[in-house]
């Protein structure tokens, strides 16, 4: 989508059309169904040969500004928008695969994603093999002749690892492969992966786009051809974000690259606090300098985003007393949220996997995971360091 200005004024003067009220912010579209003028018009519009409003499982005028403004944030043609990011992720591969596809991905995802591509693809005949975030050389080997999709998140979670956009993108190439990334992790403000050759870019619209815990929401952007796909299989299925939700996100993107600054700066911050503490035995953010990939973060990130992962010394039975001592932060587990959230992967989120399926995706017993929010930072640290103590 052709961009005229800087991401903030995108993000801001992306609009639908005015109604005749020639009101200032964008109205809520909450109808289900749009009208005709007369036999021809609908039966035009229903031939697509003009582009217009029909039923908003197909599309809406919210759902379509707040494509239209992920598109231009991430330099994208085209987009769908979904009730979720999980029925995002979930279309985007539907209307993709066939049976007998085969999709190689990073073993660092999301675990609704890991549970997909392991309980219910197989199914369908669809198999994925997994590679691990430091084996990008090794990828040749996963390779078979049904080969569709190559997929990734980058930074991971709760790791918080980074992953080469560009060794993935030349690697998607040279083996005509889909390169798609899930891209929630970073949002569209610290990171393109377009610019690295991703042939499609998925979000959770939940985490930071909307950035306050209110909403739902999942999108997939990228070249138009695919996204043709994506859009046929969905106006048929009926994953699509509800009008309401649309208007919330659109609202919200036009904070996001103030509120994602302030999120990174705080981030920053703790994670330098916590480097330092002796009751921590190590610190992951991706803008840190001891941070394993410290120079790809730097190469394609704006900024280090908003999670920072931690050890506290002691193991499974001091990560729990650290969590019962946590007075201020929310112990929940969403993530990109104005309120900052500590969670405890090992048994939480990802119980289910043993010891040694945690351990492969970078998951110790005492690992802390802290979705820094927009509190002052003094206090945020304030908290964090009593409940050290
Ligand atoms: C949360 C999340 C999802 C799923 O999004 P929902 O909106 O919860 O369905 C997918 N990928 C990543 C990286 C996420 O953090």
């Amino acid at each position: 989508m052709k961009k005229n200005f800087k991401f903030e004024t995108e993000a801001i003067r992306t609009q639908t059309e005015r109604t005749q009220f020639l009101e200032h912010s964008t109205p809520m579209y909450l109808t289900s169904s749009f009208i005709f003028e007369d036999a021809e018009d609908m039966r035009a519009s229903f031939a697509e040969e003009k582009e217009r409003n029909i039923y908003s499982r197909y599309s809406n005028p919210n759902s379509s500004e707040f494509i239209e403004k992920v598109c231009k944030m991430e330099g994208a043609e085209d987009g769908f928008a979904f009730a979720s990011g999980m029925a995002a992720v979930f279309s985007t591969f539907a209307a993709l695969l066939d049976s007998g596809d085969h999709i190689i991905s990073s073993r660092s995802i999301f675990g609704s994603t890991h549970s997909l591509f392991t309980q219910f693809f197989p199914k369908w005949n669809v198999s994925t093999s997994y590679f691990k975030i430091d084996e990008l050389d090794k990828l040749e080997q996963l390779l078979t002749p049904k080969t569709k999709i190559i997929y990734a998140e980058t930074p991971t979670n709760p790791g918080v690892d980074v992953l080469d956009l560009e060794v993935l993108g030349n690697f998607a190439k040279k083996h005509n492969l889909i390169y798609i990334i899930d891209n929630c992790f970073a949002s569209p403000y610290l990171q393109q992966p377009i610019k690295y050759g991703a042939d499609l870019v998925i979000h959770s619209g939940t985490k930071l786009m909307d950035g306050q815990g209110r909403v739902l929401a999942g999108i997939t952007v990228g070249s138009k051809a695919l996204i043709d796909k994506v859009y046929r299989f969905s106006r048929i299925t009926g994953p699509s974000l509800s009008p309401f939700n649309a208007w919330v996100l659109s609202k919200s993107l036009e904070t996001l690259a103030l509120r994602v600054d302030k999120h990174c700066d705080n981030a920053l911050k703790l994670a330098e606090f916590l480097e330092g503490n002796p009751k921590v035995n190590w610190v992951k953010y991706p803008f840190l300098k001891s941070h394993p990939k410290y120079e790809v973060a730097k190469k394609q990130m704006k900024a280090g985003g908003c999670v920072v992962a931690f050890e506290v010394k002691g193991g499974v039975e001091a990560g729990q007393k650290f969590f019962n001592a946590i007075k201020m932060l929310s112990l929940s587990a969403n993530l990109g949220d104005s309120r900052s959230i500590v969670t405890h992967p090992a048994s939480t989120t990802h119980s289910k996997l043993s010891v040694e399926e945690r351990l492969a995706s970078g998951i110790t017993d005492g690992m802390v995971r802290v979705s820094v929010g927009l509190e002052h930072i003094d206090d945020i640290i304030a908290d964090i360091e009593q409940a050290l103590g």
